[in-house]
């Protein structure tokens, strides 16, 4: 069993909904437990700004999923919630799921890099990553309540209950 970060996004149809929906998916995964999540977020369009705003939330699994059977579930998941993909890059999206974090592993494949590439300079990723693990270690990258106080944390804020 390794511990999995996944980050969750959406700003497509009912972005809160798709997102809440996430969750309950990764929960159901097989050899899968979900053991904390982060509240959710909203912040504001990444890489490409002219589009609405999205829904982010960050889910800690124990997982017994190899890597890449783990990506495939995830693109599963993101598949039956109604994405589409094809459009442009980092455009609008119901559901986007990304493994963050696998354990301490470091992975550089076609199609499959761990720790994700760009999470140490998301704030949509770092702000509700740091809600429930501040001590965890980005390899390569370090704490990840350090990388917060590096980043634009303004660009996300936590929505009510
Ligand atoms: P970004 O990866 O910058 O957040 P994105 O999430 O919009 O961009 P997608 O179109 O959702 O990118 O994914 C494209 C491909 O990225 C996926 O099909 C998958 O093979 C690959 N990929 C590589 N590393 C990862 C990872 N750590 N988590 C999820 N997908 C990954
Ligand atoms: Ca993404
Ligand atoms: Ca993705």
């Amino acid at each position: 069993m390794q511990s999995a970060y996944i980050g969750l996004g959406s700003n497509l149809a009912d972005p809160r909904a798709q997102v809440e929906a996430g969750l309950r998916a990764l929960a159901r995964l097989p050899r899968t437990h979900l053991l904390a999540h982060s509240r959710l977020y909203r912040s504001a369009p990444w890489g490409r700004v002219d589009q609405p705003e999205f829904v982010n939330a960050v889910a800690q699994l124990e997982t017994g999923l190899e890597p890449r059977a783990l990506l495939a579930r995830l693109l599963d998941v993101e598949r039956a919630a109604g994405r589409e993909r094809g459009g442009v890059r980092w455009g609008p999206r119901v559901l986007d799921l990304d493994i963050l974090l696998l354990g301490n592993l470091r992975i550089d494949e076609s199609g499959l890099h761990v720790p994700h590439p760009h999470l140490h300079e998301r704030a949509f990723v770092l702000v509700p990553l740091a809600e429930i693990a501040p001590d965890l270690d980005v390899p390569g990258h370090g704490r990840v309540a350090d990388l917060l106080a590096g980043a634009d944390a303004s660009t996300c804020t936590r929505m009510a209950e």
